[in-house]
């Protein structure tokens, strides 16, 4: 891997969106005129575990070319203040704002989303690796064209600023709402977190809010913990049928033991090769 300790073949441009830990920005490699998504995480951060983060990182090189649906990551280098990651670049904007836009996806759109987001899924926890961040910020699309590919961002750093994160939570962070109860409780936060969280995505996609929603991030956590979550307003899910009702129940499983694995909820027959649309009713 390459490691320069200059970030000077590449010219920053406009910043693409920031999150916990760090600012993304437009970067286009002065050489090929290519254009990337450059991460800027910096140092302080992670104080004491730049190690950790070194051995993640190669671990997210090596397999982040693997799928299709995750974001490549091209190059890594680091300042006295900062690392820099420099990822595939996706100009399409994250799955939030589409289902900001949208209001809501349809039954067999969503079902289509979330088996491709899952099979990604499935690939990456059979690399040893747990997301434990998904949610609809860090979903993005590689193209602004109504079906452009999804992808998968922001993985494999989370393990090292796990503990930060739930310290953080109720300060600056805002919502816990794609966590699980067992992050929540301590018990354990491994491969079924991305299961739980895409319960939450998958029941966002269908009816445009989070299942979770609470007026702090205290009574927020405690209904995780609680799974205390209903499909109503009935409404808003009137169109949507019960097996996609099953599906986001199976995912949002209180028990980590007892969840489907990713593999698992793939095999749901909500996501079997083709969801017929849903006609409730009259
Ligand atoms: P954090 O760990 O701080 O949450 P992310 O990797 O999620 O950082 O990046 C923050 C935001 O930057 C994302 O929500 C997205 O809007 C934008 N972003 C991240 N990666 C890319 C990318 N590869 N292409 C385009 N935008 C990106
Ligand atoms: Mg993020």
């Amino acid at each position: 891997m390459p490691n320069t300790t200059v970030p000077c073949q590449y010219r920053t441009g406009k910043t693409l969106g920031s999150g916990t830990y760090a600012i993304v920005k437009e970067a286009i490699h002065i050489k090929t005129g290519k254009y990337y998504a450059c991460k800027v995480i910096n140092k302080k951060l992670m104080e004491g575990r730049e190690h950790m983060v070194r051995n993640e990182i190669a671990v997210l090189k090596r397999i982040s070319s693997g799928n299709p649906n995750v974001v490549t990551l091209h190059d890594y280098f680091e300042t006295s203040h900062n690392l820099y990651l420099c990822f595939d670049l996706c100009t399409g904007g994250e799955l939030f704002d589409r289902i900001c836009a949208k209001g809501n996806y349809y039954e067999a759109d969503a079902a289509a989303l979330v088996r491709t987001i899952l099979t990604a899924v499935s690939y990456i926890h059979a690399a040893g690796i747990v997301h434990r961040d998904l949610k609809p910020e860090n979903l993005l699309f590689r193209t602004p064209a109504e079906d452009a590919d999804i992808m998968i961002a922001d993985f494999g750093l989370s393990r090292i600023m796990e503990e930060e994160k739930l310290s953080l939570l109720t300060e600056i962070c805002g919502t816990p709402g794609y966590m699980a109860p067992e992050i929540f409780l301590k018990t354990g936060h491994s491969k079924p977190v991305d299961v739980w969280a895409m319960g939450v995505v998958t029941y966002f996609l269908l009816a445009g809010y989070t299942p979770f929603d609470r007026d702090t991030p205290k009574a927020e956590m405690e209904a995780i913990i609680a799974g205390d979550y209903k499909f109503e307003p009935e409404e808003y899910w009137a169109n949507v049928s019960p097996t996609a009702r099953d599906f986001v129940r199976a995912c949002l499983t209180i028990d980590p033991e007892r969840r489907p694995t990713a593999q698992g909820a793939l095999e749901h027959k909500w996501l079997a090769a083709s969801t017929p649309h849903f006609v409730p009713d009259p």
